[in-house]
């Protein structure tokens, strides 16, 4: 029999301890079949795949990989992982400071919630500077007459993605979109040395001096073995998740009283609007956002006790809140009047995850900072969002829960070691992932702050590196520029 052919047609054999898969590569005509996977080279842009050779537990239970050598594709002084707010603003700092940077974005676009996930609204941006001052300003600039007289603050997520692009390119920041970090690797001292993605090119190493995990759900920390926090209580509850969309239709001066920015009031109304007529939505402070023209964002669905962590759960949680925007836009539609044309132009490819990993850093924010307004000495930026905890549940009130506001907020510091890993050398953090407990997490997490926390762990990998220095042994007031 055809050697190659029996190899792609053998892909099972049974053996005593259970099923072997064999292992090949698919091309035709690779030579390369008969050599050990250890050692094996796929040329995956020709399309060729490096199959698994793996063995299946007695109780098939387990699949145990076989040893397999990964191509090291890149080498750069800092990888950023997450491509969200704090990672472009990583990546662009450090790339600033002088580092070859590389970006690594599971998306097909930069942004994170704010594109993937068609967010529409920078909160706690306007007491900033730097690079989220530079975003507002670009975001206004170049976007609509709203996100003009708003300063910048809401935006056109599709504006966004090509602002974002373009400050990285510009800033000498290498990008690789659809590629997801599924490893990190540390060495004998504890320090993060490279990190293993999959994508359509396969498993890949890249190699840096230092690593930022703008990841939000912080995985590039846990995959390098740092401990974590997730959610409160003993069953670690977390804020719920929720669909953003984008819709046409409607006439922002018939709508006004509902949408956001005219009144504090829009929220409740809208509320009334779809009550009074049959519709029950799963966030009960339904956000109506006029974009530009004829085009809106609604934010108007909580799916409650989804593990950002369970692909499974997210996956049905995703189905779910696309049909419940889609139902709730044809119940309005159906009220007629100036809703009689309302459609959904395009729901999020990714639903919005507010909470995942807390990684454990060298300080961390708690609400005793929020509360009394801690200034700590080496604060990379003030935050002044208030408590913001989501219901928690569906079993009472569907909308902020008050419970946790109890201790109140001032303007607090966000401190640079709080950007610092704890448990490994070499990796910062940035964006919702950083060192805090779940009360002032719920405060920093928003996009006014993640950016200048990227924006300082960036340039701090960059400075760092400079001064042949581990991040941890700056201050940073002498790096601050
Ligand atoms: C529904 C919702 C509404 C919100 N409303 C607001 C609001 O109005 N205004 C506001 O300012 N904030 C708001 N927030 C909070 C805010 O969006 C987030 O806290 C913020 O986006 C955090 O920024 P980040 O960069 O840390 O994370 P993210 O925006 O989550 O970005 C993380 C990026 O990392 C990528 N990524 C994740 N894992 C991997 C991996 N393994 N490999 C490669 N890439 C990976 C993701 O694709 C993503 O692009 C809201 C959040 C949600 C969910």
């Amino acid at each position: 029999m055809d050697r190659k052919a029996a190899s792609r047609r053998t892909f099972l054999q049974t053996t005593a301890g259970g099923l072997v898969v064999s292992a090949a590569l698919t091309s035709p005509d690779t030579q390369a079949a008969e050599s050990s996977s250890a050692t094996r080279i796929a040329n995956p842009i020709g399309g060729d795949v490096l199959r698994t050779e793996a063995t299946l537990s007695p109780d098939a239970k387990h699949l145990l990989e076989q040893p397999r050598s990964i191509p090291v594709v890149g080498k750069t002084d800092v990888l950023v992982c997450g491509g969200g707010p704090a990672g472009i603003a990583a990546a662009v700092a450090a790339a600033r400071a002088g580092a070859s940077v590389q970006l690594i974005e599971v998306a097909g676009c930069l942004g994170g919630v704010w594109t993937a996930g068609l967010l529409t609204k920078i909160l706690d941006a306007e007491n900033k500077s730097g690079i989220m001052a530079e975003l507002l300003h670009r975001f206004a600039a170049e976007g609509s007459e709203v996100a003009n007289q708003s300063n910048g603050t809401v935006y056109d997520p599709e504006i966004a993605k090509l602002v974002l692009e373009d400050i990285c390119i510009e800033a000498g920041v290498k990008i690789r979109l659809h590629t997801r970090l599924v490893g990190a690797v540390t060495d004998s001292d504890r320090r993060v040395v490279a990190v293993v993605t999959e994508s359509k090119s396969g498993r890949e190493t890249w190699l840096a001096d230092r690593f930022v995990d703008c990841s939000g759900d912080g995985d590039l920390a846990a995959h390098a073995g740092c401990r974590f926090d997730l959610g409160v209580g003993a069953d670690c509850q977390c804020q719920p998740m929720s669909m953003m969309a984008l819709l046409t239709g409607i006439d922002a001066d018939e709508v006004r009283p509902y949408i956001r920015e005219t009144a504090s009031s829009a929220k409740p109304l809208l509320l009334k609007l779809m009550e009074d007529n049959g519709m029950s939505p799963s966030y009960r402070a339904p956000t109506l956002r006029h974009l530009h023209s004829d085009i809106f964002s609604i934010m108007t669905n909580h799916e409650y006790g989804v593990s950002a962590f369970d692909a499974g759960a997210i996956t049905d949680s995703t189905i779910r809140a696309r049909r419940e925007v889609h139902d709730l836009v044809n119940g309005l539609r159906r009220i007629g009047g100036p809703w009689k044309e309302i459609a959904v132009v395009a729901t999020a490819e990714q639903i919005g995850v507010r909470e995942g990993r807390r990684i454990r850093g060298r300080y961390k924010i708690t609400a005793d900072d929020v509360a009394t307004g801690r200034k700590h000495p080496q604060s990379v930026c003030t935050a002044k969002f208030p408590i913001d905890v989501h219901a928690l549940n569906d079993h009472g009130n569907k909308e902020i829960n008050s419970e946790f506001k109890k201790g109140g907020h001032q303007p607090y510091g966000i401190p640079y070691p709080a950007l610092i890993a704890e448990d490994v050398d070499g990796l910062l953090l940035a964006g919702r992932c950083i060192s805090g407990d779940f009360i002032a997490h719920s405060s920093y997490r928003v996009t006014g702050n993640s950016v200048p926390m990227g924006e300082a762990a960036g340039r701090a990998a960059a400075v760092s590196i400079q001064q042949n220095v581990m991040p941890h042994e700056l201050d940073w007031n002498e790096i601050k520029g």
